[in-house]
């Protein structure tokens, strides 16, 4: 590894990376790029040799690889199959990498046709169902949350460079929500899927009086039979879980199955 450097007199490996992206917004690059007050800090811990969004040079000869967005283009796919070639360790940044995210909203119309003529006219561009990486290559690692949180990609980045293990909550959000004394929101008759969404933003959304929108995917273990039945409980419609359901990718399985049974019962 090149440029190697001590801390208390031990060598730290500092590895090369490579930031990529496919469809999305970017948002998760820009995310790292506004971390200001530790961003020297960051750059210290690893060699960044490809950043589109930061930086002109671009070399492939890069140990991680984090790729933001989702597959929606054939190219897309085989620079994802390049990159995987390249890196020793892939890493799937946020939630359009992990799930799909919000690009995956198109999926649900079968008539993808129909989906690029509404959306781009008479100018219609290559495009496709919107897949996560894991649909097309091994995936190491991924980091949720749209955006990703800098906080805990700096953590992680900070565990792979030391080899120490990168763990993921397992409990859900409302035992963040919680220990912050925040009044539920189901008591304000807003639906939040904290009960059945991955902890580790620390109720980003719920902390500002919004309900979680599941954009970290599901809990291990998550019960979401439950979760229906609170909602119906606090007479909550189902469609307005539906929505938050289908938002992110994360719970594709459970809000097509829920989709399907609101229109059988209609
Ligand atoms: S996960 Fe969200 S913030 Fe990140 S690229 Fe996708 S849409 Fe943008
Ligand atoms: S607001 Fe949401 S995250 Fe917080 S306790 Fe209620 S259900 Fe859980
Ligand atoms: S509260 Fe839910 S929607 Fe908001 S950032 Fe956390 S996981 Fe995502």
């Amino acid at each position: 590894m090149k440029d190697e450097k001590k801390y208390l007199g031990v060598a730290v490996p500092r590895p090369r990376v490579g930031f990529f992206e496919l469809s999305s917004c970017e948002g998760c690059q820009l995310q790292l790029l506004n971390n200001e007050a530790s961003l020297l800090d960051f750059l210290g811990l690893v060699e960044i040799v490809n950043f589109r969004e930061g930086m002109k040079e671009a070399a492939d000869d890069y140990q991680i690889a984090f790729v933001e967005g989702s597959v929606t283009r054939a190219d897309e796919e085989e620079r994802l199959h390049k990159i995987r070639r390249n890196a020793d360790l892939v890493v799937a940044l946020g939630s359009c990498a992990c799930f799909g995210g919000v690009n995956q909203l198109k999926n649900r119309f079968q008539d993808q046709e129909w989906v690029k003529k509404e959306v781009y006219g008479n100018h219609p561009i290559a495009s496709q169902e919107a897949r996560p990486l894991s649909a097309f290559i091994k995936v190491d690692l991924e980091i949720y949350g749209c955006p990703i949180k800098k906080e805990e990609v700096e953590r992680i980045v900070t565990n792979l460079v030391l080899g120490k293990a990168v763990n993921h909550p397992k409990y859900p959000i409302c035992m963040e929500c919680k220990a912050k004394e925040n009044i539920c929101l189901f008591e304000l008759g807003e639906p939040c899927l904290g009960p059945i969404t991955r902890a580790g933003c620390d109720a980003w959304c719920p902390s500002n009086r919004l309900g979680c929108w599941g954009c970290r995917g599901p809990a291990p273990e998550a019960n979401i039979a439950e979760l229906k039945r609170i909602v119906a409980k606090r007479k909550i419609p189902l469609e307005r879980l539906l929505d938050r359901l289908e938002c992110f990718g994360g719970f594709a399985g459970e809000a097509g199955k829920l989709r399907l049974a609101l229109e059988a019962a209609k």
